[in-house]
């Protein structure tokens, strides 16, 4: 799935939603974030963000690591 890192914490631009052709990406209070459910992986987010925040999961730098689990939270998967 596609995961939106910490660059996003605060910013909250929300290009990513516009291109998001099955709308799985949710507003937070301070971030956004992407429900791994319903992603189709299509891609369309990554170059949409003007912060760089969007990482296919795979490709997540170390430091945004934490982003996995913040997502889980907010969806409340294990
Ligand atoms: Fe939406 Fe595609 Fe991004 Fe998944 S990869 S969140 S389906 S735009």
């Amino acid at each position: 799935t596609y995961v939106i890192a910490q660059p996003c914490t605060d910013v909250m631009d929300k290009s990513c939603i516009e291109e998001c052709p099955v709308d799985c990406i949710y507003e937070g209070e301070r971030a956004l974030y992407i429900n791994p459910v319903e992603c189709v992986q299509c891609g369309a987010c990554e170059p949409a963000c003007p912060m760089e925040a969007v990482y296919h999961k795979d490709d997540l730098p170390a430091e945004f690591l934490p982003a996995l689990e913040s997502n889980a939270a907010f969806f409340q998967l294990p």
